[in-house]
């Protein structure tokens, strides 16, 4: 069925994805089906105003042979907060939780077997789909979830190569924080010339002083000072990423390693021996170098494959996703 030695970032159809219809004020029920296409008026709020967001998480088989979903709440909760900056009607948490873990339920032929590097990808996603021309939000609204088997991010042998970008992701009182569609088409153009110039991806500084570490358009941005502690960029402009929300805490209370969040210019880049990004995809990628046009700083540590701090929390991290380590509790949602 599934070539799992195979699996890339490409989307492959599973049978049954859930489906949802806000009308009138309320939600339906909703329910699984196995149509994978969404018909739409050519005048939707999606199609002309981009009124969609989204959400990704991932499903594993653990080496207990279960299969868990890790931390749906904290995507449902994150996928409310977007909505409500969206003016699209709340999805409730236990009905979204609920919603995710039926789909992957009858999709779940298609969870990695353990010991692959690799997961079933849960993508719940709503958009406004009233037809309109006026610029108005949509009073009618799709909430569906789909799965599809996704390899491993970062499979190269050297580290990524990041180059700081002339564009911004996000402005200062912007949408940078949620997780709104329209954040990513504005992100295929700096992405596509970086990679033309030879990079794997941008670096996003702040949009109000161009000093701060931002993020890339998909993960966020960490990295290892020379005493090793992590250091976290804080900017109510990065997407706040449960997998770093999580890596703060096993650095924490499983590892013994201090955690710093604070703003980091770009000028201290130099003063840092790791560099890593994070996210569901990413999980903790290696960063050899940064580049702009007038400076080339690199990782020491991270310049070959994670370092050692960006490692043991890599590890970690992926022994409480696959059960070989106790997770705390709330992080596993069995199947
Ligand atoms: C989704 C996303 C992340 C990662 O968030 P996770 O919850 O860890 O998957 C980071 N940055 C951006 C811009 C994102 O959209």
């Amino acid at each position: 069925m599934v070539d799992w030695s195979k699996l890339s970032l490409n989307y492959t159809k599973t049978p049954y994805r859930f489906v949802s219809h806000y009308k009138n004020g309320a939600w339906d029920e909703g329910g699984l089906t196995q149509s994978a296409d969404v018909v739409l008026s050519e005048a939707s709020c999606v199609l002309q105003y981009a009124q969609t967001c989204f959400e990704g998480l991932k499903a594993f088989t653990s080496s207990k042979g279960n299969i868990v979903v890790f931390r749906p709440d904290m995507n449902a909760k994150r996928f409310s907060d977007t909505l409500k900056r969206l003016v699209m009607p709340d999805y409730p948490i236990d009905k979204f939780v609920d919603a995710v873990l039926k789909t992957v339920r009858a999709t779940k032929d298609y969870v990695p077997p353990y010991g692959i590097n690799a997961a079933l990808y849960i993508r719940p996603f709503m958009i406004g789909t009233s037809p309109v021309i006026n610029v108005i939000p949509s009073d009618e609204f799709e909430f569906r979830v789909f799965t599809t088997p996704l390899g491993s991010y970062f499979k190269s042998a050297s580290s990524m190569k990041l180059l700081i970008s002339d564009y911004d992701r996000a402005a200062p009182n912007g949408t940078g924080g949620v997780k709104a569609g329209l954040n990513y088409a504005m992100s295929f153009y700096p992405s596509a010339s970086a990679k033309a110039k030879g990079y794997n991806e941008c670096m996003y500084l702040d949009a109000k002083s161009r000093r701060y570490v931002e993020e890339t358009g998909t993960a966020n941005i960490i990295f290892v000072d020379k005493d090793g502690t992590l250091v976290v960029p804080s900017s109510p402009s990065i997407l706040p990423s449960i997998t770093r929300k999580s890596i703060i805490y096993i650095a924490r209370e499983y590892l013994n390693i201090k955690v710093v969040e604070r703003p980091v210019c770009c000028d201290e880049l130099e003063n840092f021996a790791e560099c890593g990004l994070c996210g569901t995809a990413a999980v903790i990628s290696p960063v050899g170098s940064v580049d702009s046009p007038s400076r080339h700083v690199e990782f020491k540590d991270s310049s070959s494959g994670r370092g050692p701090v960006l490692e043991k929390l890599y590890k970690t991290y992926t022994a409480i996703q696959k059960e070989e380590i106790p997770a705390p509790d709330g992080w596993l949602y069995k199947v």
